[in-house]
């Protein structure tokens, strides 16, 4: 196996700035396959970022770049529902972004990126499947879910259940109109999985620091070989920047535009005596998920941008959608609520990959709806960039990280000459 550009002089071979799940499962992967990993992250303990908390789905038949033409179609009934579950204050940031997002739906390669983006997320469930059977995935479930409808949808889905094989299935539910189920979808609880990628990264002999804010990336010329947290310094051969909608300013540091909106969403977790359901269930027509957990019910929801925190309003307006669902809900005991910004680019695909415009830089962030789901594939993406290995695969191209950066047109840079060794941060 060949390390790209190991520096013999860093305090290990790769630093991952984050551990949410994309910087957790990169870490484990790169533990995994033999290098020295430090992976730091500015919280006191996991859950930092956005993923404290989701609505814990791996369902690759979803997984779609974050605008698509029926998602803007239906964008403005979204807004003036009550409760909205899509809602933008247009700020100075957005007047550019919110732009570029739609004109992305209709691109010319709009459908290949989707059919790829599909392909990523089908080779990721199976990633996720292969850790559970390392015992590194610990609440992974193959559920099955259902996509659940309150009116008679104008044009039904393939294989519609009718109200009565969609009550044998779920007898909790409240009366539907039908529902579609989908086998091929997992659950995972997002909080385990980080933790059991950060102790499987640990026992592979990573160094894992919390309370350990990056605020300058150390660069030698064009290369970066490092990080500096409050004073000091930690060198390494290379750096992957998985810091989820606070990617922006550290990629900036060297040179690569991270245009990141941070698309906020709602989570309430309430505590039943008794599990009422057996799989997810997605509420169509309200975009919000109920999912069951081995220890709570979650219900998530809500696209917004531009706006500031309202946790408890918006999570009792998903209970009260949620309700109409699963009416237990009503009642039932709060156990948690919480929001979180999902990373996502204007051109609603991830960056993952190598930075041509900083060597020793990788990027792995701006996965939007689907960082969980995700993970263990960027991940891989990432392993295979820094560590060239027999079946290695180059990065797609459609996530490089430096497609915002004007000029970013340089050799790859593994054929670049080394860089002068004056330190800079
Ligand atoms: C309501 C909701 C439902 C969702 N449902 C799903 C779902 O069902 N399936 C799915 O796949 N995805 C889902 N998502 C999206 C998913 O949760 C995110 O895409 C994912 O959590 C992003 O992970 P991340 O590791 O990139 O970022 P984060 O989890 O945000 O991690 C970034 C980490 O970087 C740290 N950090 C930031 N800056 C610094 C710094 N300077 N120095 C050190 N550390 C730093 C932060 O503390 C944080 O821990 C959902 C999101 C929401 C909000």
């Amino acid at each position: 196996m060949i390390s790209r550009g190991i520096d013999k002089r860093a305090d290990c071979d790769c630093i991952v700035i984050g551990a949410g799940a994309v910087g957790a499962a990169t870490a484990f992967e790169l533990a995994d396959r033999g290098l020295n990993v430090t992976v730091v992250d500015r919280a006191p303990s996991i859950g930092g970022g956005c993923s404290y908390a989701n609505a814990a789905l791996i369902a690759p038949g979803h997984v779609t770049p974050l605008a698509t033409p029926a998602l803007l179609r239906e964008a403005p009934k979204q807004m003036l529902s009550r409760p909205p579950s899509v809602r933008i204050r247009p700020n100075r940031p957005l007047l550019t972004w919110l732009p570029a997002l739609g004109v992305s739906a209709f691109a010319a390669e709009s459908g290949v990126i989707r059919r790829e983006l599909q392909e990523l997320a089908l080779e990721s469930a199976r990633l996720h499947e292969a850790l559970a059977q390392r015992g590194l995935n610990p609440t992974l479930r193959k559920t099955g879910a259902l996509d659940v409808f309150s009116h008679r949808p104008r044009r039904p889905p393939a294989g519609l259940l009718s109200p009565d094989q969609v009550h044998d299935m779920e007898p909790a539910l409240a009366r539907t109109e039908g529902a579609a189920f989908e086998p091929e979808e997992w659950t995972v609880e997002s909080q385990s999985f980080v933790r059991a990628m950060l102790e499987g990264a640990a026992d592979a002999g990573a160094h894992v620091q919390f309370s350990t804010t990056v605020d300058q990336l150390v660069r030698e010329g064009d290369r970066v070989v490092g990080v500096r947290s409050g004073g000091r310094t930690i060198l390494a051969g290379h750096v992957v920047l998985a810091s989820g909608v606070d990617s922006a300013p550290l990629a900036a540091q060297a040179g690569i535009r991270a245009p990141l909106q941070g698309g906020r969403g709602y989570v309430i977790d309430f505590r039943l005596p008794d599990q009422p359901l057996s799989r997810p269930v997605r509420l169509k027509e309200r975009r919000a998920v109920i999912t069951p957990l081995a220890d709570r019910v979650r219900v998530s929801g809500s696209l917004e941008f531009g706006t500031a925190a309202e946790t408890i309003q918006r999570t009792e307006a998903l209970r009260r959608v949620a309700a109409e669902a699963l009416p237990q809900l009503l009642d039932a005991e709060v156990i948690d609520r919480w929001t979180g910004q999902r990373p996502c680019t204007p051109d609603g695909v991830p960056m993952i990959g190598p930075s041509r415009r900083a060597t020793g830089l990788d990027l792995a962030t701006g996965h939007g709806m689907w960082g969980l789901i995700l993970a263990p594939v960027t991940a891989k993406i990432i392993a295979d960039s820094v560590v060239s290995a027999p079946g290695s695969m180059p990065p797609p191209t459609w996530t490089d990280p430096d497609r915002f950066t004007r000029s970013a047109a340089r050799p790859p840079h593994s054929l670049r000459p080394s860089a002068p060794r004056t330190l800079m941060a």
